[in-house]
């Protein structure tokens, strides 16, 4: 049995796309969706593109580098597997793959990115959140792996080393 936090982590066997993703994480590789009619990337694991509704796709590897799009902060744990945890950061992820193609009303500034929500963890430590503080609209992150067992990994993000994109924002508390 997969556990994460002392919670069952359960991914269906017949789960494809979820599982693969997870599988592709154990081995610390980041893996999106591209659609084989579009040529589209996906960053939520699904069966049919979100962009053109076409079943065939392949999986890409990205690079796992990205920048902070949002963020929200958790302040109360809904799971009390997390009650340890708050308050903490929830990130909205551009992944440096596929930013900003025009799409549709792209006269309007209508554009597709590849985004993944996911933790922010401390660099040193993926089992521990980044201090609140420290997270910022802007800033740079890069994928890490918690292995919960041989088979399965779960894919996170902390703050790289590199400069942010533009200034970080925070919102005002
Ligand atoms: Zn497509």
């Amino acid at each position: 049995m997969t556990m994460y936090k002392g919670m069952r982590f359960v991914v269906s066997p017949v789960d494809s796309e979820h599982r693969g993703f997870y599988e592709h994480a154990r081995q610390h590789r980041l893996m999106v969706q591209k659609c084989s009619d579009c040529g589209l990337l996906r960053g939520a694991p699904g069966a049919g593109c979100p962009f053109c509704t076409s079943l065939k796709w392949t999986w890409q590897q990205v690079s796992g580098k990205g920048t902070i799009y949002s963020y929200q902060i958790v302040t109360q744990a809904i799971q009390p597997a997390f009650r340890d945890w708050v308050p903490y950061a929830i990130v909205l992820v551009d992944l440096d793959e596929q930013r900003r193609v025009p799409w549709r009303n792209a006269e309007e500034g209508e554009y597709i990115s590849v985004r993944m929500v996911a933790n922010l963890v401390k660099p040193n430590d993926p089992t521990k959140p980044e201090d609140q503080e420290n997270v910022a609209i802007g800033k740079r992150v890069e994928v890490c792996f918690i292995d919960l067992d041989d088979k399965l990994a779960l894919p996170q993000f902390r703050l790289s080393n590199e400069p942010p994109e533009h200034t970080p924002w925070r919102a005002p508390v």
